[in-house]
């Protein structure tokens, strides 16, 4: 029986009927009895790349070769650390942006709201400690992202957490409003929003959504988090989903893409009028960060990544597939058991069951999962019963029409 407690498992069935993947090559990975599967989810949404790409090992190596790190607290750094920076401060949505590295989304989302509270702190605002959050959303699960889940399930059973935090409805600019008169603008220290919510069961809302609510908090005199962690490095059609829909964030927060998954990096940018209290001349000393912030070896893999993407074009190429996909997908609603294909932004798209459906059968969804990987494509059950499409950013049309045909064989075999 295995020692290795899985993430998001119950481990009573999980221990015992594990997969072990042991290598992947473009959008396909192996597992250890030599089955091959199409990778429809890009793992958990990172491998922008795709799979096997000896760019990143040659880079991961030529840093190891050197040192693998030391730390960057203080005046501390690498060459990799400081150009990845600049680097992801030029693609940013706002000029002049300064960028806080971590080790993943969950320590970004953290980093996130401890920077939206402690700036309205440095600028003589502490009341504003007040964190608006939207239903479905998923924020990771350390302190910040677990207060501000928008799945109730991932929030319970913990105790208090952070406090002063308030849910909303995921795709309404009254409602949105209304919670901020409710509070009262001056206590509002930030919304956290995914420009499309990824994990809560994919849900693009209209622009006119995005824009609204951008106005909203910027008339509240509150900042903006854009949490760009799946959405950032291609995945919606742009370097950031903030960029293509002119969110002007005043923090992102970012990870998965940035390495495509390669390494474990994550961070948070900030614009430059949330970090000019930290910058300037006397400034004091912020007094957070993690041993592994900036790590060389990590950086030196983000780098490599992101001149992969930039070299293949892979925001543009998300962008011309979003119609291929969308018009790949709509057969499927041949299907009885879907009921809705949600999709349009970039290559992420969910499948979602007949509610009727679920309430039938709760495992449906599971069940499909299951299915689908029997027929050679990798899926996921995501929130709201669904399932989640989000392949490698390097897909061909010819592997579109495979990862769908999977889908279809495996939910047909599963109803
Ligand atoms: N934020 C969003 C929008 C995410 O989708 C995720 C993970 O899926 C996170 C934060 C947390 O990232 P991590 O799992 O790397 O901690």
């Amino acid at each position: 029986m295995t020692s290795f407690w899985h993430p998001f498992a119950a481990m009573g069935a999980v221990a015992g009927h594990e997969l072990t993947i042991t290598r992947g090559e473009g959008v396909y990975v192996w597992d250890s009895e030599g089955n091959r599967y199409l990778d429809g989810t890009a793992g958990l949404w990172f491998t922008n790349i795709g799979y096997g790409r000896p760019e990143i090992a040659e880079a991961v190596q030529a840093q190891m070769a050197k040192i693998a790190t030391y730390h960057t607290f203080g005046d501390y750094t690498h060459e990799p650390t400081t150009q990845l920076a600049e680097r992801i401060a030029s693609l940013a949505p706002v000029p002049n942006s300064k960028v806080f590295f971590g080790s993943g989304g969950s320590d970004a989302v953290d980093t996130a709201g401890k920077l939206a509270r402690r700036y309205f702190h440095e600028i003589g605002q502490p009341e504003r400690t007040v964190f608006i959050f939207r239903d479905w959303a998923y924020h990771g699960m350390h302190g910040f992202g677990t207060s501000v889940a928008g799945l109730s399930p991932n929030r319970e059973g913990y105790g208090p957490m952070i406090d002063d935090v308030v849910g909303v409805p995921y795709d309404s600019a009254e409602a949105l409003q209304a919670a901020v008169d409710e509070i009262g603008a001056h206590r509002v220290a930030a919304l956290f929003s995914e420009p499309v919510i990824g994990a809560g069961g994919v849900r693009p809302v209209p622009e006119t959504y995005l824009k609204e609510s951008r106005r909203i908090i910027r008339e509240a005199g509150a900042l903006y988090i854009a949490d760009e962690v799946i959405t950032g490095f291609g995945r919606a059609g742009d370097w950031f989903a903030s960029n293509r829909f002119s969110l002007e964030p005043d923090i992102v927060t970012f990870a998965k893409g940035v390495t495509s998954g390669y390494l474990p990096l994550g961070g948070v940018i900030a614009s430059p009028n949330v970090a000019a209290p930290f910058w300037a001349a006397d400034s004091p000393m912020w007094r957070h960060g993690y041993t592994y912030s900036g790590h060389a070896t990590v950086c030196a893999a983000g780098l490599a990544n992101l001149d992969i993407i930039e070299k293949e074009k892979l925001p543009q190429r998300a962008l011309e597939l979003e119609t291929v996909l969308t018009e790949t997908l709509q057969p499927l609603l041949e299907l009885d058991a879907v009921t809705e294909i949600r999709s349009g932004v970039g290559l992420m798209a969910a499948i979602q069951f007949d509610p009727q459906l679920l309430a039938d059968d709760p495992n449906f969804a599971a069940k499909a999962n299951a299915s689908v990987r029997d027929h050679g494509v990798l899926t996921r059950a995501i929130a709201g019963g669904g399932l989640q499409i989000s392949p490698p950013l390097v897909i061909t049309e010819a592997e579109l029409d495979e990862l769908v045909a999977g889908h279809r064989a495996g939910i047909e075999a599963a109803s």
